[in-house]
């Protein structure tokens, strides 16, 4: 007697906080895989494309289902790493992958990252991966319970991406299964949103996968959507005869990559403080020489009428470019205007947001390219951060 995949479904949502999607998928069974890029300026949606693609070129190899597995997601890790070295306006970008393959007994399953693979059998949820996360290494010490992780402000913080490094450590592992067996493969936009009890509510009580595909994602949605959310589900059943007809389909497609980021070329410096306030008073008295006041009056009115246009020009300028820095407490913030300051202590730059991410916390070798005062687009500098905010910073 073997297992085939009676039924599967998948879905891909920007959520409602997202302009992009990083997320990808493939499904071509018996194999399953999701990734969940990161890195500015749509380097994410690189990374996890070339993820999925490159893992549905090389499943295909000869061996056992986890060396495959293995073999598949370091092949995938190689070229992210590669295409990042080589491509400046990709340096940093990396991936989360999850795979599953299905064989006539057994699941074996990939994982590297926080997205995350569960089960249900007998309307039980159960994880079958373990995050690769501060948090998850933080509680295994006995350092963090399951109560504090979950509300962390670093919580999403990864320890293990592909594309960081040449090589990866994949974690593999194979599972018995059983008829009636339901997979679920997801990115970290449903997991930070909907509790596990939801998740198997939803699973238990819908008619039909692309329901509770469709289900899930509304339920992140709901929950305020903050995040890319990719559910990708399928179900298991005895069959004496062979198994899944199922066409593989296409990767899918993120959105094209946008602009590059400007030049790097600063180092990470001098906290910027709040913009100078130049509120000035009228002072009354000291009417006596009014001659010469109007004609001091008329002199600065001739300068105004020359250095105005170039002042209006300037200051529209510094409307239209953004930086990434610190702020004086030490957070990550983003400057709209240039990070310059004139003589006479004039700023040509002010706070636009703050967030609540410490400097500190951004590894090293992040530092350089995050907080070097390069100039870029307001949405550049905005996705910079939201991947710092999310954690979706991997070394
Ligand atoms: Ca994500």
């Amino acid at each position: 007697m073997s297992l085939r995949i009676a039924e599967h479904a998948e879905r891909t949502d920007p959520g409602r906080a997202r302009r992009g999607n990083e997320d990808s998928f493939w499904i071509g069974p018996p194999a399953f895989v999701v990734a969940d890029g990161m890195g500015g300026a749509q380097a994410g949606e690189v990374a996890s494309r070339i993820a999925v693609e490159t893992f549905s070129a090389e499943i295909g190899a000869d061996g056992p289902p986890e060396h495959r597995l293995a073999g598949a997601v370091r092949t995938a890790n190689a070229r992210i790493a590669e295409t990042a070295r080589t491509h400046r306006e990709r340096a940093g970008m990396g991936t989360t992958l999850i795979a599953a393959l299905v064989g006539p007994q057994d699941v074996a399953l990939a994982h590297v990252g926080d997205s995350r693979i569960y089960r249900l059998r007998d309307e039980a949820l159960t994880m079958l991966t373990r995050d690769h996360t501060l948090v998850q290494a933080l509680i295994d010490q006995g350092r963090l319970s399951e109560e504090e992780a979950a509300v962390h402000p670093q919580r999403s913080v990864i320890t293990r991406a592909l594309g960081a490094e040449h090589e990866v450590e994949v974690d593999t592992r194979t599972l018995p299964a059983r008829d009636g067996d339901v997979f679920l493969l997801c990115s970290d936009g449903l997991t930070s949103m909907v509790d596990e009890d939801t998740i198997a509510r939803i699973l238990v009580g819908a008619g039909s996968l692309a329901e509770a595909s469709a289900a899930l994602v509304d339920a992140a949605n709901a929950a305020g959507g903050r995040d890319n959310i990719t559910v990708v589900l399928f179900r298991l059943e005895e069959d004496g005869e062979d198994g899944e007809g199922a066409a593989a389909g296409p990767p899918t497609e993120a959105a094209e990559a946008g602009p590059p980021p400007a030049d790097h070329t600063q180092v990470f410096s001098a906290a910027p403080a709040a913009p100078p306030r130049s509120d000035v008073a009228a002072r009354p008295g000291a009417r006596r020489r009014r001659s010469r006041r109007v004609t001091v009056l008329r002199r600065g009115a001739i300068t105004v009428l020359i250095v105005a246009p170039v002042l209006v020009g300037l200051w529209v300028a510094t409307r239209l470019v953004y930086f990434v820095g610190t702020d004086s407490h030490g957070l990550v913030a983003v400057y709209r205007g240039v990070p310059y300051d004139l003589p006479a202590g004039i700023r040509l730059y002010e706070r636009f947001y703050v967030s609540g991410v410490p400097a500190s916390i951004v590894p090293p070798g992040r530092r350089r390219t995050l907080l070097d005062h390069s100039l870029r687009s307001e949405r550049d500098a905005s996705d910079l951060v939201d991947q710092l905010e999310l954690g979706r910073v991997a070394r």
